[in-house]
């Protein structure tokens, strides 16, 4: 999915904001560490064949369900955009919380975790295993109830777009925009290791769901954001990054000969 989102106008967007953050954190005196830029780049050029392949599979998925779909949901009618728009959020929501609880699926989502600086660049660290990880599975009731999938994952491109600008240190609270939107305060305390910040702040575009289930928490002034993984050494090899979860796992199972399988493999990280 995420190789449909890199189209030659929105890529070069993206390296003129990167090139600027970087610039303003340089002078700004926060630095720019390039050991964690270095690794970004090897995540983000390693991970384009498994975003292809990934991408390919998942849309054949999706185009076999919705050949099967008994309702077809008008493309041109704004209700269906409206009511596409809140359920991927909601589907989004549940998918990136049920990634921090589930170690099958962390084993993908926790290499967006692994920058202990957060910058645009870094926003791109993607786990390269995501089918495997099968968080297309949360969408798919969406086709299934008649939602085209072109909207599905337009949807999903635009949530992924948005958030790109949430993982920057150089913009503060965004006054009423906070309440409903998912803002770079909301997402900063996402990517917090810290006790008390660890899974919160789980929505896309909105920060709604996160209200609703009672996901929400903002940042104290004596309990600063720190970034990275709890519980793992930093690495700056992105191979070590990309698998080291599914590493983990299989390791325990061999060391356990099997029992407990079903924890190991879905328990909470
Ligand atoms: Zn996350
Ligand atoms: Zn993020």
């Amino acid at each position: 999915m995420e190789a449909m989102g890199k189209s030659p106008l929105w890529l070069t967007f993206v390296a003129a904001m990167v090139m600027a953050e970087a610039l303003l954190r340089l002078r700004s005196g926060r630095g720019y560490d390039r050991g964690t830029a270095l690794t970004s780049f090897g995540l983000i050029l390693g991970g384009v064949p498994f975003a292809a392949f990934n991408g390919l599979v998942i849309a054949a998925i999706y185009s076999s369900l919705w050949s099967v779909a008994p309702v077809h949901l008008p493309l041109d009618d704004w209700r269906t955009w409206v009511a596409g728009f809140l359920l991927v959020e909601l589907a989004y929501y549940w998918f990136h919380r049920a990634s921090h609880r589930v170690r099958w699926l962390w084993a993908s989502h926790s290499v967006h975790h692994s920058a202990e600086q957060l910058t645009l660049l870094s926003s791109f660290r993607l786990g390269w295993t995501s089918l495997l990880s099968a968080g297309w599975l949360f969408y798919a009731p969406l086709v299934l109830v008649g939602f085209d999938p072109r909207l599905v994952v337009g949807l999903l491109v635009f949530n992924l777009r948005f958030q790109t600008f949430l993982h920057t240190e150089l913009i503060g609270q965004l006054g009423p925009l906070e309440w409903v939107f998912n803002t770079p305060a909301h997402h900063r305390l996402h990517h917090a290791c810290n006790a008390p910040y660890i899974d919160r702040n789980y929505g896309g575009v909105l920060i709604i769901y996160d209200r609703l289930f009672g996901t929400l928490a903002t940042e104290c002034a004596d309990e600063p954001v720190r970034y990275g993984l709890a519980h793992r050494m930093p690495t700056a090899n992105p191979l070590t990054i990309a698998f080291r979860e599914w590493r983990i796992m299989a390791s325990e199972i061999l060391a356990k000969r099997g029992r407990g399988l079903g924890r190991t493999l879905f328990g909470a990280p």
